[in-house]
């Protein structure tokens, strides 16, 4: 770097710099993943590349539609069904060049491994469902990572932040009326509980605005840990637009959370997922353990099959969450088919030659190995060195 740069960039966080305990070099060098780019997202990416976050991850599965323009300050009318991670990237690379943003098409869910959560310093969330909040939260847990969570609804809205393994976590938070609202979309049919994940929330950008300003003021203050900053740790910043008496409120930690499995020591497997096979993550566990009988778990169910009582058969290798309705009924004869799933793997199946992403795992993923009480946690990493660092 020559001396006219670097001047140039004494520049663009001058005003910054004056905050005594601000340290640009620590925004510079932490890696924060934005999951949604929608309302709060925009706002959420467009304050993180202003302030210098040196490598943004955004994971978004939609495309751009009209009625984002609204609310989106990122995007514009001829982005129309381009990718919303995609166009984000762009646009903030355009408003600091500085920084590094890397767009990952796909679910949280189902296609984005835990892997990303363990080397992101701060998660930020800007989603409209409970499912999705859900994942992020025991992903985070998993992994170590804090997250900062943001909703709106017109007017309203909340900011949180979760830091693990001692504050209260997301579903430390949900009440009786959410559980229920959670097991009714589990318990419906595939294609309905897919349906029912797309609820539109009405949402404007002055809402949005707000709350995401909150989260990355947050995320600022985690990234200055010795700074003494006060982070909503375990608490939420509530909102009101209409009557501005907003507050803040601490949520009590629920020893009996399902969410609080912290995942250590995590193993870096220095493979990717499309060149190992099942057969072979299952020999590295069994070698890691030295154990002859070690399995490979997940903690999410893959779709291996669909059987018809006609005695159709389709291949189905996904995640399960990927699964409609459609996919499940007989292009034969027109019944629900059976469909065939697995978290465990002894790496004798049929299949076991196929790679690890022909199967339908994630990149990244995290991965147990298990023999009896014995387990440990394997992480694909070159997956992840791949996307953050654009190695091999
Ligand atoms: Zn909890
Ligand atoms: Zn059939």
């Amino acid at each position: 770097m020559d001396m006219n740069r670097e001047e140039l960039q004494e520049d663009r966080y001058a005003r910054l710099r004056l905050i005594p305990w601000w340290d640009q070099k620590k925004l510079k060098s932490a890696t924060v993943m934005v999951v949604g780019a929608g309302a709060i997202g925009n706002e959420i990416l467009k304050n993180l590349a202003l302030l210098g976050v040196g490598k943004i991850l955004i994971v978004d599965m939609d495309h751009i539609e009209n009625s984002n323009l609204s609310r989106a300050v990122l995007y514009r009318e001829a982005d129309e069904a381009r990718p919303k991670a995609v166009v984000a990237a762009e646009r903030i690379n355009e408003i600091n060049p500085e920084i590094a943003a890397i767009p990952l098409q796909g679910s949280i869910i189902s296609q984005v491994g835990k892997g990303f959560f363990r080397h992101a310093d701060l998660v930020l969330g800007g989603l409209d469902n409970r499912e999705a909040r859900l994942s992020i939260n025991q992903k985070c847990w998993k992994t170590n990572t804090p997250w900062i969570d943001g909703a709106i609804e017109v007017f309203q809205g909340f900011a949180r932040v979760f830091v693990p393994p001692q504050s209260a976590c997301y579903e430390c938070t949900m009440s009786q009326a959410d559980y229920k609202l959670l097991n009714f979309r589990k318990s419906c049919s595939l294609l309905s509980r897919k349906e029912m994940m797309e609820g539109k929330v009405p949402t404007t950008p002055t809402t949005a605005s707000v709350i995401a300003g909150v989260q990355v003021q947050e995320a600022v203050k985690l990234l200055h840990p010795d700074a003494d900053l006060q982070p909503l740790t375990g608490k939420g910043f509530v909102f009101n637009g209409l009557s501005h008496d907003s507050y803040v409120v601490t949520y009590p930690r629920n020893e009996e959370c399902y969410s609080h499995e912290t995942w250590e020591p995590i193993v870096e497997v220095h493979r990717r997922s499309e060149s190992t096979t099942l057969r072979e993550m299952v020999e590295i566990i069994r070698e890691r353990l030295n154990l002859k009988e070690a399995v490979l778990e997940t903690d999410m169910e893959i779709a291996i099959e669909a059987h018809c009582i006609c005695g159709d058969k389709e291949s189905l290798f996904r995640p399960l969450m990927e699964v409609s309705l459609e996919d499940a009924i007989c292009s034969e004869c027109g019944e629900e088919r059976e469909i065939l799933m697995a978290h465990q793997f002894t790496g004798q199946e049929a299949y076991a030659d196929m790679s690890l992403k022909e199967i339908g795992f994630p990149p990244g993923e995290i991965y147990q190995g298990r023999s009896g009480k014995e387990i440990v946690y394997m992480e694909m990493t070159s997956d992840i060195e791949k996307i953050l660092d654009n190695k091999y």
